[in-house]
């Protein structure tokens, strides 16, 4: 288990669909100085690039399969080999298998990781039942001009319908938050990515902290646990 007095830097996020991973990531992001990346994402920009491997990727996913571990390993790989990221990184919701974790703890061991300390230091789970998961996931959206997180019970924008952060009037839902969707990824959750977390127990890197409560008090639990 981890000791509280440390700093941790190489952190990554997990928990289920609307744990608070990215909502605290954002915050963590912030107060370390540290970029926040998501496997999503990541597939995202690359399949937008154009680059060969790219292309590939979206041949993969527009067939509706899954991205093997290997490119997704790669497209982080990339980033965490960026020098601005030496100083640290967090990933949100990776790994998601139990195959991309041992693939991406294969690259942990090559050399350039290695001599950079880039290595993960702390895998924080976010827990949360079920319950908070689908009233989380159904109330939330983002700014579509700066992507900030917001939800409609829990973190209302200042001022109805203008983002707090950048004045944008326009807020996207994502098209997966819908209630069947949010039980298929609930059971996927359960299923597929629950294996890690006794994979990154085993290697003394985890730390469950209660997700259940307000925004700032959860974000507070982490700030104690990541030593800032
Ligand atoms: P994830 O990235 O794990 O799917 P999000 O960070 O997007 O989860 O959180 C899901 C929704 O719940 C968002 O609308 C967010 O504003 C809200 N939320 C996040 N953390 C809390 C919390 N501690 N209490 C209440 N609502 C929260
Ligand atoms: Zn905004």
């Amino acid at each position: 288990m981890a000791e509280e007095h440390q700093q941790y830097r190489r952190i990554i996020l997990m928990g289920p669909p609307g744990s608070g991973k990215g909502t605290q990531g954002a915050i963590l992001s912030q107060k370390l100085g540290l970029h926040t990346y998501s496997a999503g994402e990541l597939l995202r920009e690359a399949t937008q690039s154009g680059s060969r491997e790219g292309l590939a990727i979206k041949k993969i996913i527009d067939k509706g399969n899954l991205v093997p571990a290997k490119y997704i390993v790669n497209r982080i790989k990339a980033k965490l080999m960026e020098p601005e990221n030496l100083k640290g990184y967090i990933l949100d919701g990776f790994p998601r298998t139990l195959q991309q974790a041992k693939v991406f703890e294969r690259l942990q061991h090559k050399s350039f990781f290695k001599q950079n300390h880039l290595q993960v230091d702390l895998v924080l789970l976010l827990q949360v039942p079920d319950e908070y998961v689908l009233e989380r996931i159904l109330g939330r959206s983002s700014c579509a001009t700066c992507g900030t997180l917001y939800h409609e019970k829990f973190k209302p924008t200042k001022v109805f319908g203008v983002c707090d952060v950048c004045g944008g009037k326009e807020f996207t839902k994502r098209a997966d938050d819908t209630y069947e969707t949010v039980v298929s990824r609930l059971r996927n959750y359960r299923s597929v990515t629950a294996p890690v977390i006794p994979y990154y127990e085993e290697k003394g890197l985890l730390v469950c902290v209660d997700g259940t409560g307000p925004i700032d008090v959860v974000s507070e639990k982490i700030r104690k646990i990541v030593g800032y």
